[in-house]
């Protein structure tokens, strides 16, 4: 899978991971720790699609759990 001629280009890179592209083949690596996935363009964008609408989930439940709770009505 190794290609000798591939130019990579970094696309983002974060404590959590990193995108490289090769500006040769067009293939997306995600590197993740010990862990290296390879997606062609396409693919990596459904992927991250895929990932942004479960963290969009989660974030606003996430938002929900910390909301205050309703102001009680206080009888004299
Ligand atoms: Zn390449």
């Amino acid at each position: 899978m190794n290609n000798k001629n591939c130019v990579h280009e970094c696309l983002a890179a974060t404590e959590f991971g990193q995108v490289v592209i090769c500006k040769e083949c067009g293939r997306v690596n995600l590197l993740l720790q010990n862990m290296s996935l390879h997606f062609s363009v396409e693919a990596f964008i459904g992927v991250a699609n895929t990932l942004n609408e479960a963290s969009g989930k989660i974030m606003a439940t996430a938002q929900k759990a910390t909301r205050p709770p309703p102001l009680k009505i206080v009888k004299h």
